[in-house]
């Protein structure tokens, strides 16, 4: 079995940004050399998410309006915040939206259902944030 890790570093403009990351984990698919297997991809950091949806502009501005019903930003919101940090929600929104995800890996390609695309969701941004791709089969 052969493996292969890689990262992708991120530092969005705005605090809260979903983006498509599909080239860059279809890179590091292409760069593994690797036929059939799996490829894990992780945010590193607690506010930030991995997901696996469709790369539609509306479906990205409902995502971002539920999740901020659910846990809407406010410093005086959370517990968390008490120790003197303001991202309480953007550790419940990373929660939700998930650590990772795992995409097959067949014929050398990211095996895809219909509309599948990978997105990076930040939820704390405007710092140096990063993913991790491993990829590991034959
Ligand atoms: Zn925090």
């Amino acid at each position: 079995m052969r493996s292969y890790t890689d990262h992708l570093w991120f530092n969005t403009k705005n605090r809260r940004e979903l983006v498509n990351i599909t080239p860059q984990v279809a890179e590091a698919v292409k760069k593994s050399g690797i036929k059939e297997g799996l490829c894990l991809v992780n945010a590193m950091h607690i506010t930030a998410s991995v997901f696996v949806n469709d790369d539609e502009g509306g479906l990205h501005k409902d995502f971002i309006r539920w999740l901020e019903k659910l846990a809407p930003y406010g410093k005086e919101l959370y517990d968390h915040n008490r120790t003197g940090e303001d991202n309480g929600d953007a550790h419940l929104k990373r929660t939700i939206m998930g650590r990772e995800v795992v995409i097959a890996v067949t014929g050398g390609k990211l095996d895809f259902g219909p509309w599948e695309q990978v997105f990076y969701g930040e939820f704390d941004g405007q710092r140096k944030k990063r993913v991790l791709v491993k990829v590991i089969g034959e």
